[in-house]
């Protein structure tokens, strides 16, 4: 079964009006028909993200959301909120969420069943650190991170939702996994996904941890790598939209 692929970039806390401008506006020019391309911007950048990518063939949308629609919840944005400024996608459980701002397990399942009643596309992440993969519990911590979603929300939500492979090892680190190794773990959350009843061949799984031009062909080859999440590669223009086209070219052959 061909997938689509997409690309997306997590600017985490980058940015400033002037330098995104430069930057959606080289994505806006862009347009490589084969795959599907988004930027996750910073809360206060969506409204520009909006307003200069309308049209185009890129989607924008944000990095975190609430798992709570309104009320005494300061700091929180909802998914409807997102959803009123144009969102496609939210990153739910990034592992800087996780790590530097005590996500856990029971609370990504929720901002992303929150998400997906907004009407935001979910884009789940997942992923091992160092010495869980040195301990091979690379298996086992991905397992209980999409778990929690069997156990809390519920399976249905993966049917609609995009799911991040994200060796923690591998981010902002310019440690890539190679090849073989994305594909050993998603070819592992297909087959999960396929054991608990969801029709896993439908669901788009990104790879994540410092993808470059120079490494997503190899990457996006690999039967069940359907694209990537980039961070640091999504800040310059020329290095993200030659991955988008690395993208389109895998998910054309
Ligand atoms: C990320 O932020 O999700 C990420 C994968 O970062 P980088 O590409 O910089 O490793």
């Amino acid at each position: 079964m061909q997938r689509r692929k997409l690309v997306a970039g997590n600017w985490k806390l980058n940015g400033a009006l002037a330098s995104n401008r430069s930057l959606l506006e080289a994505l806006r020019g862009s347009a490589y028909a084969g795959a599907d391309c988004a930027v996750l911007v910073p809360f206060p950048y969506l409204a520009q993200a909006g307003e200069i990518l309308k049209g185009s063939r890129v989607a924008w949308g944000a990095q975190d959301v609430s798992e709570h629609d309104a009320g005494a919840f300061t700091g929180e944005v909802s998914a409807p909120m997102l959803a009123e400024f144009g969102c496609r996608y939210v990153a739910v459980g990034h592992s800087e969420r996780r790590a530097l701002f005590a996500e856990d397990d029971a609370t990504v399942a929720r901002k992303m069943a929150a998400a997906m009643k907004g009407g935001v596309t979910p884009i789940l992440c997942v992923g091992e650190t160092l010495a869980e993969r040195e301990a091979g519990q690379t298996a086992a911590v991905v397992e209980r991170q999409l778990k929690a979603v069997v156990d809390g929300p519920g399976t249905a939500l993966f049917a609609q939702a995009v799911v991040a492979y994200e060796p923690v090892w591998a981010i902002g680190t310019g440690k890539t996994a190679t090849p073989d190794q994305a594909q050993e773990v998603h070819g592992q959350i297909r087959a999960l996904l396929n054991r608990w009843g969801v029709e896993a061949a439908v669901v788009p799984l990104l790879y994540g941890g410092s993808v470059k031009a120079s490494n997503a062909a190899s990457l996006f080859a690999m039967p069940d790598v359907d694209g990537g999440l980039v961070g640091g590669a999504s800040l310059v223009a020329t290095e993200f939209l030659d991955i988008w086209r690395a993208a389109a070219e895998a998910g054309t052959r």
